[in-house]
């Protein structure tokens, strides 16, 4: 494949571009997997949430592509979280999907006012050791979180997934990552497609490079070293968001998109959102 893996901290490798799913409908899903598929993707996230784990699944199954070259994610719902409910949830995705296996498996929301994200991670780690799943992680946890979870868990967390893009960078929880060799992945990772494509400075190093604006800001995830998994429903915009591995950004590059960051969410606060 042209997307090179990131080594994840069980030795599980993960491409390091992949493609999200998230508001695509499940009748649509099928289509965009089989063209990310076809692209070149071998990666996808999808989540309970999303309500396209059967289309997605489809997809997956129609490319016959060896089951061993692809891999995928999808989410614990906040409704699901608990020991118990936890297993039944996963079940439930995995037969969606139609696979034997997932390869990873994240909390989506740490929802601290319940306090049930331990336990829900201790049916991660059965998961995990019955061979279920090849790696275990959450997703918008900030680092309090991270550390309350280690504390009362065993296997570290492989992967936090969590809004990241130039103009939230999340240099506290990047850092906090490092130390604790989780892999930090990028949701939104073209800030949605909003503002962020049409920022001057993003406009300019893309005409420098004889790129596009996206493909600037996916370039810029992977010299920092974020797993991204942009998402697209068109088939032109797909192949374009994989194809950033034949060129790089230099260091005024990097520091000009390092000048762009406001610490400003597009989703939810993690401390407080606590829906489903
Ligand atoms: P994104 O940053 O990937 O932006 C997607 C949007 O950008 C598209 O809908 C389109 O409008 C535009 N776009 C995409 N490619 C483009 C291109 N080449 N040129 C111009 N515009 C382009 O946003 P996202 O979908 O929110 O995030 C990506 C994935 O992250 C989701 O699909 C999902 O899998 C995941 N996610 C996870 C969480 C979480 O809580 N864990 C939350 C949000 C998203």
């Amino acid at each position: 494949s042209k997307v090179p893996p990131i080594i994840l901290n069980n030795g599980v490798e993960m491409p390091q571009l992949g493609f999200g799913v998230w508001q695509v409908p499940d009748d649509e899903a099928e289509r965009a997997v089989a063209a990310a598929l076809e692209a070149g993707y071998r990666s996808i996230d999808t989540a309970a949430i999303y309500g396209n784990e059967e289309g997605t699944g489809r997809g997956i199954a129609a490319s016959g592509i060896p089951r061993e070259e692809l891999f995928v994610t999808t989410k614990l719902w906040n409704s699901d979280q608990g020991y118990d409910a936890t297993l039944r949830a996963f079940d439930a995705s995995l037969a969606k999907l139609g696979l034997e296996y997932l390869d990873l498996y994240l909390i989506h929301w740490p929802l601290p006012s319940r306090g049930r994200y331990a336990d829900s991670y201790k049916a991660f780690e059965k998961l995990l050791a019955d061979g279920r799943v090849r790696a275990i992680g959450v997703s918008n946890f900030l680092p309090e979180h991270l550390e309350r979870l280690i504390a009362e868990t065993s296997v570290i967390p492989a992967v936090n997934q969590i809004e990241l893009h130039p103009h939230m960078q999340q240099h506290a929880s990047r850092a906090f990552h490092g130390e604790q060799g989780i892999a930090t992945e990028a949701w939104s990772p073209l800030g949605q497609g909003k503002g962020l494509l049409e920022v001057p400075a993003i406009v300019a190093i893309a005409q420098k490079h004889n790129r596009t604006p996206a493909q600037v800001v996916l370039r810029w995830h992977v010299q920092l070293g974020n797993i991204a998994i942009p998402k697209s429903v068109t088939p032109a915009r797909i192949r374009e968001n994989i194809d950033v591995f034949d060129f790089s950004l230099d260091e005024e590059d990097l520091a000009a998109i390092s000048a762009l960051n406001e610490d400003r969410r597009l989703g939810p606060d993690p401390a407080t959102f606590d829906m489903g």
